[in-house]
Formats: structure tokens, C-alpha cells, sequence
């Protein structure tokens, strides 16, 4: 299972967490993401937005994609 963030404006994935023990803080939530990148885009500069739990993408096992 993983955890993917994207820009909702072009796709950049902005975060993916793929297995636990990745990092030490774990999996990140859509707000602290949204601040790691001050609340835009790198790429493209769009505002992140307002997380919410659909902004979250879980993949099982098919690929399916969602955006924030
Ligand atoms: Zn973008």
C-alpha cells in the first residue's frame, strides 16, 4: 500500500509514502504537506488548497489517482 499526494493543477506528485519505516514521522497528513511546500505547487505554483480525506490517494492494487 502507498500513500501518494498530488498537484491537483498538474499532476506533480508532491509526496508519496510507499512502505512504513520510510521516514521517521511516517505517514504525512494533506495539511503538512501542504506546508513542507508552503501551500503551493512547486511546479506549477497552485495553491494547494484545503485538505480533505479525499485528497488522500490510497493504491492497493490497481492505480488509481487523486489530486489535491
Ligand atoms: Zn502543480
Amino acid at each position: 500500500m502507498a500513500v501518494v499526494y498530488k498537484c491537483r493543477g498538474c499532476n506533480h506528485v508532491l509526496y508519496s509514502f510507499e512502505k512504513v519505516g520510510q521516514d521517521f514521522y511516517g505517514v504525512r497528513t494533506p495539511s503538512e504537506i501542504s506546508s513542507i511546500y508552503g501551500g503551493k505547487c512547486p511546479k506549477c505554483g497552485k495553491r494547494l488548497g484545503s485538505p480533505s480525506v479525499d485528497d488522500v490517494q490510497i493504491k492497493l492494487r490497481e492505480k488509481r489517482s487523486r489530486s489535491f
